[in-house]
C-alpha cells in the first residue's frame, strides 16, 4: 500500500480537490491511504477565532466562523452537486455545532488551553477530509471515511503531540487493514490524532506530514508520497529565491536536516517513521499530475555541487546568559543548563564559553519565566527577529575553503553575522542574522553555490532507485547522532527524538 497526503493548498477549493481525486484514481491499483490537511488558511483561521473568542470578542470570532462554515459547504456544492451536498450536511453540521458552541464557551470563560486548542483546530482537518471523502466517492474511488482520532495515538503533549507507535500500529491494523484488504480508500485528516483515553491532540503545525508518516511506517507502506504546492525539495525555498532548482534525490538525513532547520515544505519529525522503516518518500506538486518531484531514500547520490539546499528559519530569538561579576565561574553552565532543563528548553545553536552562553530558540517558545530564572543567576539580554541560515550537504567538511566561501558570500552581501556553527554537525553550516537580511543574504548564496544545473541529478526510474535504496539502507539508515565540538554545539530536537 502507499500513503498519499495532499497539503492545504493541495484541498483549497472544489478545482484543488477535482485534481487530488484525479491523482489518486492513476494511483488506485497500489492500495492508496489518503491523508488530507485542512482547506488552505483554515488552521490559522480556527486560531484567530480562538484568541477572538478567547479576548472577548464573541462576534467578531462568530463572524470568522460563519465565513469559514459557507466556504465548506460552497466547496462542497461544487464538488457534490446540491443534492448530494445536501446528504453530507449531517455529517459536517454536528461539527460546525459543536465548533460554535466551543467558540462561546471560550467567550465566557475566556482561557485557551492547550488542550482546548488541539480540540479548536482539530475542526479544520476533520470537515476537509469529510469533504474530500465524498468527493472520491461520487468520482468512482471506493472511499472510507476514517477518523484520525480513533487509530493515531499520541501522548498528551498538546499542541505538539508524540506518536505512540504501538497503540497506533494496534488501531490502525485494527480499523484500516480491513478497509485496504476490501479495495476501498481511506481517507482520513492529517495533523490530528487522540490520546489513548480518546482527548484530541494535534502534532504541531505542519503536521499533516508527519501523520502521513506515521500512519505509513504502522501500516508498513512502500512509499510516502508528500503531495504540496511545488515542485519537490527544492535548492532553496522558492518564495525566498524564485531561481531555486528541484532536488530530484537526496537522503533521509539530508532532507531531516534541511526540513528541521526550516524547509517548511517538510515537518521536521515527518523522516523518523520513514526513517525507521526505510520507507521511501516522495514530495510532489498537486498542480502537475505528472510530477515527479523528489525521491527522499536512504542513500542518495551525491551532489555535484558542494550543498544540497539552503534554508532559513525565521522567528529566532538569540538569548546571551553571561555570568555576574563576582559570581562563581565553577557552576555556572551547569546552573544554567539546569534552569533550562526544567523549562523544557528546546535550543537550536549554542555558543559556550566559561562565564557566557549563547543560544538561539523560536521566539514563540521563549517563556519570560524561563529568562527571569535565568536572571537571578546572570545577566541576561534576548534580541528578537533573527533567523538562522543553515547550508546542508553530506561530507561538507572534509571540504577545505567551504565556510571561507560562505562567510565572504555573506560579507559581499553586507549583512552582518551574529552566531556561527560549523563542526558539530557533519551535515551543516550555519549561522544566525536579522530576519531582514534573509532574502538577500539566501540570494546570493544561491547565486554562488548553485549557479550550474548540476545540482539536480538526474533521476533514475522511480521504483528501481527506490527499492535499490530500500536494499541498500535496510540496517544502516539510523540517522547520524552528531558530535559537540568545543566551541559550538548544534542540538536540533530531530536529533532527540531519533
Ligand atoms: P502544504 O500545505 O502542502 O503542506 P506547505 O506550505 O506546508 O505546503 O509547504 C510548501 C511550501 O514550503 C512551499 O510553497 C515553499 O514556499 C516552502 N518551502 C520552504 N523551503 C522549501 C524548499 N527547500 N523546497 C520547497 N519548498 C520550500
Ligand atoms: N492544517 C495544519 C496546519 O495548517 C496541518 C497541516 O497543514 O499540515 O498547520
Ligand atoms: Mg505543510
Amino acid at each position: 500500500m502507499i500513503v498519499m497526503k495532499f497539503g492545504g493548498t493541495s484541498v483549497e477549493s472544489a478545482e484543488a480537490i477535482e485534481r487530488v481525486a484525479k491523482i489518486v484514481a492513476s494511483r488506485r491499483d497500489e492500495s492508496p491511504l489518503v491523508v488530507v490537511s485542512a482547506m488552505a488558511k483554515v488552521t490559522d483561521q480556527l486560531v484567530a477565532m480562538g484568541q477572538l473568542a478567547a479576548s472577548g470578542e464573541a462576534d467578531a470570532s462568530l463572524q470568522l466562523f460563519r465565513s469559514m462554515r459557507e466556504r465548506h459547504f460552497l466547496t462542497a456544492n461544487a464538488l457534490l452537486g446540491s443534492k448530494r451536498a445536501a446528504s453530507l450536511a449531517p455529517k459536517l453540521d454536528p461539527h460546525f455545532a459543536e465548533l460554535e458552541n466551543f467558540l462561546r464557551g471560550l467567550a465566557a470563560v475566556r482561557e485557551l488551553t492547550p488542550r482546548g486548542s488541539d480540540y479548536l483546530l482539530s475542526f479544520g482537518e476533520l470537515l476537509s477530509s469529510l469533504i474530500v471523502a465524498d468527493a472520491f466517492a461520487i468520482r468512482g474511488l471506493n472511499a472510507a471515511w476514517v477518523d484520525s482520532r480513533s487509530c493515531l495515538v499520541t501522548d498528551a503533549t498538546h499542541t505538539r503531540a508524540l506518536p505512540q507507535m504501538t497503540e497506533t500500529r494496534e488501531k490502525s491494523k485494527k480499523k484500516i487493514a480491513p478497509l485496504l484488504s476490501k479495495k476501498k480508500i481511506p481517507v482520513m485528516g492529517g495533523f490530528i490524532a487522540a490520546t489513548s483515553a480518546g482527548v484530541p491532540t494535534t502534532l504541531g503545525r505542519g503536521g499533516s506530514d508527519y501523520s502521513a508518516a506515521i500512519i505509513g511506517a504502522a501500516l508498513d507502506a512502500d512509499r510516502i508520497e508528500i503531495w504540496t504546492d511545488v515542485e519537490g525539495m527544492m535548492t532553496t525555498d522558492p518564495r525566498l529565491c524564485p531561481e531555486a532548482k528541484t532536488i530530484k534525490q537526496i537522503s533521509f538525513n539530508e532532507a531531516a536536516e534541511l526540513a528541521y532547520f526550516g524547509a517548511k515544505v517538510l515537518h521536521p519529525a515527518t523522516l523518523l517513521p520513514a526513517i525507521h522503516k526505510n520507507i521511501p518518500v516522495y514530495v510532489l506538486n498537486s498542480r502537475n499530475l505528472k510530477s515527479t518531484g523528489t525521491e527522499i531514500t536512504a542513500h542518495a547520490p551525491r551532489s555535484r555541487d558542494v550543498f544540497r539546499a539552503i534554508t532559513a528559519k525565521t522567528g529566532v530569538s538569540i538569548v546571551n546568559v553571561v555570568a555576574s561579576r563576582g559570581i562563581m565561574v565553577h557552576g555556572f553552565l551547569r546552573s544554567v543548563f539546569e534552569t533550562m532543563d526544567r523549562h523544557s528548553t528546546s535550543v537550536d545553536i549554542v555558543a559556550i564559553s566559561e562565564v557566557s552562553m549563547s543560544f538561539t530558540m523560536e521566539s514563540k517558545r521563549l517563556r519570560k519565566a524561563l529568562l527571569s530564572e535565568l536572571g537571578e543567576i546572570a545577566d541576561v539580554t534576548c534580541d528578537d527577529k533573527q533567523a538562522i541560515v543553515c547550508l546542508v550537504g553530506e561530507d561538507i567538511h572534509g571540504k577545505p575553503g567551504i565556510a571561507a566561501s560562505v562567510f565572504n558570500t555573506i560579507a559581499a552581501a553586507e549583512v552582518n553575522i551574529r552566531m556561527i556553527s560549523q563542526g558539530a554537525s557533519e551535515l551543516n553550516i550555519s549561522f544566525v542574522i536579522q530576519e531582514s537580511d534573509v532574502p538577500k543574504a539566501v540570494q546570493h548564496l544561491h547565486a554562488q553555490f548553485f549557479s550550474s544545473s548540476e545540482n539536480t541529478i538526474s533521476r533514475q526510474t522511480k521504483n528501481g532507485s527506490a527499492k535499490r535504496a530500500r536494499e541498500n539502507g535496510r540496517g544502516s539508515s539510523t540517522p547520524r547522532v552528531r558530535s559537540a565540538s568545543a566551541s559550538a554545539v548544534v542540538v536540533s530536537s530531530a536529533d532527540l527524538i531519533s
